[in-house]
């Protein structure tokens, strides 16, 4: 494109898979504001935003449409949700490109598509498709549930929303996996076809987000705001030895979790060496269960570890806040006993659950 030094092949398939933006804001002299995540980039005409997917030509903005680089069969914890629709499928897609270059990102190849020529292969798993075509291969499956996830869904927040609308008519139940850099323009949005969000935390700390590329308020304040429009949100916090694993910033994370809901499922999961961070050490089952008892004392009432299964104790299984009944017993992403009654009570006291049960 006009004023980039160079166009890969990558984005040249890319840009010919777009289509016109809906989440933009219109400024003078050909400049659009993209609203679709909170880096909120000033696009000028021949020019892309930082996720090098979404790009302004002769004064529009173009977002990703009409495509998979994955779609596939999971199960809904591996996402993970593990308070939705438990043991379902979910059907779910990923694209390419990120708003975040996090170095230890372990879906790099296709996050960081059209921002490193490493990543160049990624090209090869582009597949065209249609949103009826996606919907109707969940069906088959026998999904319950519709998953936008693998790299970062808001940047294609309008294809999703494409997918999403015939997803619900058949009767599927819409979640993203999302690193939580919002906007309220994007949440709102995708309100009325979304019912879960799943939120990376990934530090309390504004410098280490300012290394991955965003700004700790922005999710703070999307964990905030999905939970106040009434979706269900689950956080996950990758623990990463040496960058936010002491017990004071654990600490401060499920203290801010607590403030915004007792019932949000936190789950800590283990980090192993990828992409550009391969000095720091592989995360301990130890460290997993330490984070996880930091955050029941702070108050949360489901805390899972997670990328280790059968070596973090307890932290597996879910169970009643209010009398300790095991409800739902797992073993890594699959559900080995489920407890809980349609309706997401517990069967001993009869306390409701937290979660989208049925
Ligand atoms: S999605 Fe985010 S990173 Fe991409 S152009 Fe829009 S504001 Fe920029």
């Amino acid at each position: 494109m006009q004023g980039e030094k160079s166009v890969t092949e990558i984005a040249r398939v890319l840009d010919a898979l777009t289509q016109e933006a809906e989440l933009v804001q219109q400024m003078d002299s050909g400049e659009v504001r993209c609203l679709a995540c909170a880096q909120r980039c000033l696009v000028r005409p021949g020019r892309r935003g930082i996720c090098q997917v979404r790009f302004n030509r002769d004064g529009k903005l173009y977002a990703p449409w009409g495509y998979v680089a994955g779609l596939q069969a999971d199960p809904v914890e591996k996402k993970p949700f593990y308070h939705f629709l438990p043991g379902s499928i979910a059907m779910t897609f990923g694209m390419l490109g990120c708003n975040f270059h996090c170095g230890y990102c372990q879906n790099w190849l296709t996050s960081q598509a059209a921002r490193d020529p490493a990543c160049d292969e990624a090209v090869y798993q582009i597949r065209k498709i249609s949103p009826a075509q996606i919907v109707d291969y969940g069906r088959r499956m026998g999904a319950r549930v519709l998953a936008s996830s693998y790299n970062e869904p808001l940047i294609t927040s309008e294809w999703a929303v494409e997918i999403f609308k015939q997803a619900v008519a058949a009767g599927m139940k819409c979640v993203m996996v999302s690193n939580g850099y919002a906007t309220p323009e994007v949440l709102k949005y995708l309100r009325p076809w979304l019912a879960g969000y799943k939120i990376d935390l990934k530090s309390m700390q504004d410098q280490n987000y300012r290394r991955l590329g965003g700004v700790l308020k922005n999710v703070l304040d999307t964990i905030q705001q999905a939970h106040k429009l009434g979706l269900w949100v689950e956080v996950v916090t990758l623990l990463v030895p040496g960058f936010n694993d002491s017990n004071a910033e654990l600490w401060e994370m499920a203290s801010f979790l607590r403030g915004v809901s007792q019932k949000i499922p936190w789950h800590i999961t283990a980090f192993h060496q990828d992409y550009h961070m391969l000095e720091a050490d592989n995360t301990p089952a130890a460290s997993l269960l330490r984070a996880a008892e930091i955050g029941s004392e702070a108050g949360l009432y489901y805390v899972y570890a997670g990328n280790l299964p059968g070596r973090v104790d307890e932290y597996e299984t879910t169970f009643c806040h209010h009398c300790q009944a095991a409800l739902i017993k797992r073993r890594g992403f699959y559900v080995m006993e489920n407890r809980i009654t349609p309706e997401g009570a517990c069967p001993q006291c009869g306390m409701q659950a937290a979660g989208v049960w049925g």
